[in-house]
């Protein structure tokens, strides 16, 4: 049997970051994909994913992203591919909703520069965008786009140089901790695929909207929820739309209802219904697109970003892996302290993947991590009967 210091789970976002930030600091490393790099059925593909600074969900995420930009940075310089461009972030809404309440107190907490925009401002600097007379916009210029495959490409290129394997349309069947004793109070790790059985001496579960089926035993609330990818080509005016041009831009609408776009690189101007999906399995999502799914982004458009109302150029499918509050899960597993859980990142962990790398190789090397991750633990998500047995 083949024996590695950790096996990763999933080589998305999370597993190719977690494998790469290992592997660089000495772990042998196994990171099993149940399909193949960049592929579309999990939650980091789709060209193109926003990173903001003045982050409405929580202050606490803002050191977070600081430092994540850090390792973007990073791994752009060291990969030699394109990860990131700048492009700055306009979040419009009512001063009352959760996005500019919560992008000021992020921006007040930690002294971030940032505009506060009345709308004749956001008329007057950015005329693609028409909000109502009492929506306000805030820009956040440490913000832009991140480029999702190129960011996977580049872990795996950087972990491989660091000597971890990847073994691709291999998905883990069974796993359990073994020989937990006196000696080696966090026993060996075995897991299985169709294809062997590797031992190691942790595990990280980094399998998105698949961990509630892998982790069985905990009874894990969190949901899969389809969501929809559309691009645009403008109608008028194209290299407004430029990201030269134009700000990643989130949008929260009197009903609750939130859109977020980003500038056309060369696909396309994509606009995204933020939340509202179907709750579905990652193993019965619905992948078609259908008119139904266009409709409310194209009403949206029409009222707010006319000129990026043209024509459909493409369309996909991807999932968020929700947790009840939208916070993450990155704790380690209640009954196994060499098997940690990393993924469930409510639609808006991306941007954070990079320095989740860094937190999940500090958590395996010395058991804890400078980082403040206090809002992402396991015991908020399992109630004290679960059977927690494996
Ligand atoms: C439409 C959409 C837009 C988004 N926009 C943004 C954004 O703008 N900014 C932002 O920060 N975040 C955004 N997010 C969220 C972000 O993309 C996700 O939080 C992140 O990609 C999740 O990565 P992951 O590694 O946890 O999951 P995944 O990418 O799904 O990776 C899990 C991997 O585990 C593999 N796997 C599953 N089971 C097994 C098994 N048994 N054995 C081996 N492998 C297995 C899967 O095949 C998959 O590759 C968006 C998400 C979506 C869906």
């Amino acid at each position: 049997m083949k024996k590695f210091d950790v096996i990763v789970v999933g080589c998305g976002a999370m597993g190719s970051s977690a494998s790469y930030h290992l592997a660089r600091k000495g772990f042998k490393v196994l990171c099993l994909e149940k399909f193949s790099l960049n592929h579309p059925y999990g939650s980091s593909h789709g060209k193109s994913r926003i990173i903001r600074t003045a982050y409405a969900e929580h202050p606490k995420y803002v050191p977070l992203v600081q430092r994540a930009f850090e390792l973007w940075l990073e791994l752009q310089r060291d990969s030699n591919l394109k990860i990131l461009t700048m492009t700055g972030a306009l979040f419009v809404g009512s001063p009352e909703s959760p996005l500019i309440s919560g992008a000021k107190r992020s921006a007040r907490w930690h002294s971030l520069q940032h505009e506060v925009l009345t709308p004749t401002d956001i008329q007057a600097r950015f005329p693609l965008f028409h909000p109502d007379p009492d929506q306000i916009g805030i820009f956040d210029p440490s913000a832009g786009m991140l480029y999702p495959e190129n960011c996977i490409a580049a872990n795996v290129d950087l972990a491989l140089q660091s000597g971890a394997k990847f073994k691709l349309l291999e998905p883990l069947s069974e796993w359990n901790v073994s020989n937990q004793d006196s000696s080696n109070p966090e026993g060996k790790v075995r897991v299985r695929t169709k294809k062997g059985e590797y031992e190691s001496d942790k595990l990280v579960f980094a399998s998105g909207s698949w961990l509630p089926h892998l982790v069985k035993e905990l009874n894990l609330p969190l949901q899969c929820e389809r969501q929809v990818l559309l691009w645009f080509r403008p109608i008028k005016d194209p290299q407004k739309f430029r990201p030269e041009r134009m700000p990643i831009f989130s949008w929260w609408e009197k009903s609750g209802a939130n859109f977020y776009g980003l500038p056309d690189v060369g696909d396309g101007v994509k606009v995204v219904g933020h939340h509202g999906g179907e709750i579905t399995d990652p193993e019965r999502i619905r992948r078609e697109v259908t008119e139904e799914d266009i409709r409310p982004v194209r009403e949206f458009l029409s009222r707010r970003v006319p000129y990026a109302n043209g024509e459909i150029i493409s369309s996909q499918t991807c999932m968020y892996t929700n947790t009840p509050d939208s916070h993450f899960l990155i704790d380690f597993h209640p009954r196994h302290k060499n098997v940690l859980l990393v993924s469930p990142c409510s639609g808006h962990g991306f941007k954070f993947s990079s320095v989740v790398g860094e937190i999940v190789s500090d958590l395996l090397s010395q058991g804890k991590t400078r980082h403040d991750i206090s809002l992402f633990k396991i015991d908020r998500l399992i109630s004290p009967n679960t059977n927690q047995n494996q």
